[in-house]
């Protein structure tokens, strides 16, 4: 009967907005209350900033209180207690989870669990999977490392909770990986959207497997936007003939958003248990309103052990107007994570996001998945240069893909561009999240 449920919260899902933001506002005050008492870092923080829980009354005044950034969470760790710092707000011996952030982008942030927020990140994640439509029926695999990073694991936890059998596909090779979804007919799995291309990729030129005779109907993404990025989502559904599915999720805040089944283009917050703010970059109004830009605030209401407080995510999202037609009452975001503040960057005085140029690759046909962008100077003039692979059998359309995409990226990015064709399999493979978008301009100024 289970199968047939339609949502994994009946009550929470279907909650009207009114009700979900009273929720909301009792939540962030015991959070509140909690962190204050028990976190030094932010107990500093609130205190400069002249802020008690006793204020705090309304989301008005959930919006006087400081943000936290990680660049402050990566000064205050690998100290005492050793190596979450000041942040920690329970005692060592009761932390039973380890996991940090990937360090792209600088020194990782170490984040530590409870084993009762452990089990609130598979509660989390369990809507993701419920909403995508996985039921006790299905066998998933996960061919990921199983190593530090935190978002298939809850995912692999949340999976054994709703009912679903867990295929883990840690130490395995990508060809092992394939062998080992045809010997078990996995019906599901989840991957960044890189290596969803990557595996389809190995699985066809060095097997001679179609990925789409596989039993995989539905596949679930995290790490990088593709999934929400309409020709790349195409991309990965066709080659898999599998239902592809985003969600958003941060090591330091939880699995906070997921697109549901009806794939409307847009991705449900999960409003029970996390607060949205967005915020716009250049005024710092907040935003309430459909289809505007602006930067993520974000606060895991029930996680205690290092809690997140309004975090400055810098994640670029948008609220989406229409209510979503699977019933759920949780507000969506249009497009999902649309970018990084970090990622947007200024070329001859044009934001650039660089979202725009996947969404524009991945849309021509006779171009291979992978990429590259280079962004440098020659005599003090930004120059954008894009490498893009030509398929075998398009050769003799160079020509006419060299100006569909000059055309096309012209349109949606502004922007002019040296476009340089590549050997089919030669620009570089990545397994787990790809560094495509390369600006070195402050290497190159001359
Ligand atoms: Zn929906």
């Amino acid at each position: 009967m289970i199968e047939e449920q339609k949502y994994w919260n009946p009550v929470l899902e279907t909650l009207p907005q009114e009700k979900i933001r009273d929720l909301q506002l009792k939540k962030f005050k015991r959070i509140f209350n909690w962190t204050y008492e028990k976190s030094k870092f932010h107990r500093s923080l609130y205190e400069k900033a002249g802020v008690k829980p006793e204020d705090i009354r309304s989301f008005d005044d959930i919006r006087h209180i400081p943000t936290v950034e990680k660049s402050m969470m990566r000064d205050i760790q690998r100290k005492d207690p050793f190596p979450y710092g000041d942040t920690l707000c329970i005692p060592l011996d009761e932390v039973s989870e380890y996991h940090q952030t990937s360090g792209t982008t600088g020194q990782p942030v170490y984040q530590a669990d409870s084993w009762q927020d452990w089990e609130w990140w598979s509660e989390c994640w369990s809507y993701i999977l419920w909403a995508q439509g996985y039921r006790p029926s299905d066998r998933i695999f996960f061919p990921f490392g199983y190593n530090v990073f935190v978002a298939f694991w809850a995912a692999h936890y949340a999976a054994e909770k709703i009912g679903a059998e867990v295929v883990p596909g840690g130490v395995l090779d990508t060809q092992a990986r394939i062998l080992k979804i045809q010997e078990t007919n996995a019906t599901a799995m989840m991957a960044t959207p890189t290596y969803v291309l990557g595996m389809a990729e190995t699985a066809k030129n060095k097997m001679g497997i179609d990925p789409a005779s596989l039993t995989i109907n539905k596949i679930t993404c995290a790490g990088e936007p593709g999934a929400s990025i309409p020709t790349t989502k195409n991309r990965m559904q066709n080659v898999w003939g599998a239902k592809v599915y985003d969600h958003a999720g941060a090591t330091e805040i939880g699995a906070w958003c997921y697109e549901c089944a009806e794939q409307s283009g847009a991705l449900h917050v999960n409003e029970g248990f996390f607060l949205v703010e967005i915020q716009d970059i250049e005024t710092g109004e907040y935003i309430e309103e459909a289809g505007r830009m602006g930067k993520m605030i974000i606060t895991a209401l029930d996680r205690y052990a290092q809690p997140c407080i309004r975090f400055d995510s810098k994640d670029l999202i948008m609220w989406s107007s229409c209510p979503c037609s699977c019933g759920r009452s949780f507000r969506t975001i249009k497009g999902g994570v649309i970018g990084r503040a970090d990622d947007i960057t200024k070329v001859k005085g044009v934001l650039l996001a660089p979202s725009a140029i996947e969404e524009v690759v991945r849309g021509i046909h006779g171009l291979g998945d992978e990429f590259e962008v280079i962004v440098d100077k020659k005599e003090d003039i930004d120059r954008i240069t894009l490498r893009v692979e030509l398929m075998p059998n398009s050769l003799d359309k160079e020509d006419s893909i060299r100006a569909k995409l000059k055309d096309q990226l012209r349109l949606k990015t502004n922007l002019g561009y040296i476009i340089e064709f590549h050997g089919y399999g030669t620009l570089p493979r990545h397994e787990v999240k790809a560094k495509r978008f390369n600006d070195i301009r402050k290497k190159t100024s001359n």
